[in-house]
């Protein structure tokens, strides 16, 4: 087993302890739109990665409709004080389970004492609010937010999905620690406003879908199929044409990963994001296999001429890209 203490480590403002650098996503864990959940598979993914020195679990309450929440608070019992738990406000449901945007200051209010009471503790280490809603002000969100910290019911907060401009109306009326925008070898755009400002103030980035949703784990192939309840069937990427593109680029990565650094190519995508700035990366799993090569990205980097390489790789292979924007909710 690796040892523990190869973890990178980071702060963010407002916790009590510095984080790991690699943080476990637990969306697939609670099985909407991942293909149904498995939870004994998934206590054990929870706990192989604490034993594995990753110290920040990502989770919110819309991941299955409040399963991913309850499968981490049980997971983490008698390790609560190991780790800090980040998980997300903001995201309504309709009763047949049709997400939308709701940051009020009534939802939030329920969400809090939902959220505390599935993950079995009664303080939050990082609150992100989800997705922005423009049916509510800032205002409203951002002192609601702030009075949970004032409560002792939240230590730091976040935002997901968020523009420039929306972090700073955020700024005006609640303190802000870190930032969630989707950020992988194949998904930038975070590179030219998020990056440079999370650096001016401070901010630590969770990097979501660090893998591309499993795309830079390397196992895909023109054949592989996604089952209707899987988000994958949906997104823009692993559509034909388009799919051949990526897979080609996967291909070319695989190569330069093993023959510059005799790494896997996901232990490349995972440096590749740790190396470009505040970053926290925030891995996927849902199976103990699938989180156990964690030190394998830990203990090297990359160099100018490495990221130089990759980028002519993707420029040469992907001719015609696509973002994650599938994935957002509607509003009201
Ligand atoms: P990801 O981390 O890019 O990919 C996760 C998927 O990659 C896994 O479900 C698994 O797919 C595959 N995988 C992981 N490790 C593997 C391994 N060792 N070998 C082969 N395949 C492997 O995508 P993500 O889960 O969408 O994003 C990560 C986390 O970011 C989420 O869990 C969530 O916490 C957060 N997130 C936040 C937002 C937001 O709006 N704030 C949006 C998306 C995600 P299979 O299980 O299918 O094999």
């Amino acid at each position: 087993m690796p040892e523990a203490s190869v973890m990178e480590t980071t702060t963010i403002r407002g916790l009590k302890n510095p984080v790991s650098r690699i943080a476990l996503g637990t969306w697939a864990i609670g099985g909407w739109m991942w293909g149904g959940p498995d939870d004994r598979q998934a206590i054990a993914t929870i706990q192989e990665a604490v034993d594995l020195g990753i110290t920040l679990i990502d989770t919110a309450p819309v991941y299955g409709f409040g399963h991913s929440e309850e499968v981490v608070g049980q997971a983490l019992q008698g390790r609560r004080d190991r780790v800090a738990i980040a998980t997300k406000v903001g995201l309504d449901w309709t009763e047949d389970h049709k997400p939308f945007r709701n940051t009020s200051a009534a939802r939030i209010r329920k969400e809090i004492e939902d959220s505390l009471r599935r993950l079995r503790t009664d303080y939050i280490d990082l609150y992100q609010v989800h997705w922005p809603d423009s049916a509510v002000s800032m205002e409203e969100t951002a002192r609601t937010l702030e009075s949970l910290v004032q409560e002792g019911k939240v230590l730091a907060l976040g935002v997901s999905n968020f523009t420039i401009a929306q972090m700073e109306e955020f700024r005006a009326f609640a303190p802000l620690s870190a930032v969630q925008p989707p950020y992988n070898l194949f998904e930038r755009a975070m590179e030219h406003d998020i990056l440079p400002y999370v650096r001016q103030h401070g901010l630590a980035i969770l990097a979501y879908g660090p893998l591309c949703r499993g795309l830079l784990s390397g196992k895909m192939t023109a054949q592989t199929e996604f089952g209707p309840d899987d988000l994958r069937s949906a997104d823009p990427k692993f559509q034909s044409p388009r799919f051949a593109q990526y897979l080609e680029a996967v291909r070319q990565l695989q190569d330069f990963a093993r023959e510059r650094h005799g790494k896997s190519l996901l232990a490349l995508a995972i440096r590749w994001v740790l190396d470009q700035g505040p970053t926290i990366a925030l891995w996927g799993a849902r199976r103990p296999d699938q989180i156990a090569a964690v030190a394998d990205a830990m203990g090297w980097s990359l160099s100018a001429a490495d990221l130089r390489d990759i980028d002519t790789i993707l420029n040469t292979c992907i001719k015609d890209p696509v973002g994650p924007e599938f994935m957002a909710p509607p509003g009201r």
